[in-house]
């Protein structure tokens, strides 16, 4: 899943985990749950977070590689918010080969920048927002997806690996459309 901050990656890969049993892997959900056990990962990532800035590729592949180990990724999974740089999805490339297997899908939500800060507001208004979400650290979450990030689309885009789909339509649309690319691409037989 791809896009940047406040796209709605998170919101539609829980959908692909309830629906298709394949599990959400959210590298900002498992730094998130380092910094709360205060673990020595934890305490090392949390400025970089509160910031908006990108945590070490090490660690987050690091990470990664751990969780891919755990037999409920044996017959697939859905990645959230990694990889963020090249370097990254070069790594990833390497953890599946060595594993049979290989990114199949990658799907971009695209939304506007103004309705990304719309959004944020929207969740500080509502009490579920994060220490990260406030309209400073989201330009600066939005200057590093442009700079370090975006340029994965092209990386899976000469795979043909990518699918681009309007994030603005009301979520529920968004759930279908990206139901209706992974059926595609399961029938190009992507997914073996
Ligand atoms: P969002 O995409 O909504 O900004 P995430 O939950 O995916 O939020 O990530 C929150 C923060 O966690 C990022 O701003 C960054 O500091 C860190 N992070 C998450 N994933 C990665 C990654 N793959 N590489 C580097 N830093 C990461």
């Amino acid at each position: 899943m791809f896009g940047p901050p406040g796209a709605g990656k998170g919101t539609q890969a829980k959908i692909i985990t309830e629906t298709r049993g394949w599990p959400q892997l959210s590298t900002g959900d498992m730094l998130r749950s380092a910094i709360a056990a205060g673990s020595e990962l934890g305490r090392k990532v949390e400025a970089i977070l509160a910031k908006g800035d990108l945590v070490s590729d090490e660690i987050v592949i690091g990470i990664i590689a751990e969780r891919l180990d755990k037999p409920d990724c044996a017959k697939g999974a859905v990645f959230d918010g990694f990889p963020r740089t090249i370097p990254q999805a070069e790594a990833l490339d390497r953890l599946l080969a060595g594993r049979g297997k290989k990114i199949e899908l990658v799907i971009e939500l695209k939304v506007d920048d103004a309705i990304l800060l719309k959004r944020v507001e929207q969740r500080i208004a509502e009490g579920h927002s994060r220490p990260d979400d406030n309209p400073e650290t989201l330009k600066n979450r939005l200057a590093v997806y442009y700079k370090n990030t975006a340029p994965l689309l092209a990386y899976y885009k000469g795979q043909k690996k990518l699918v681009t789909i309007d994030g603005m339509a009301p979520i529920d649309s968004v759930t279908k459309a990206i139901a209706k690319a992974i059926d595609m691409a399961g029938k190009k037989g992507w997914f073996g």
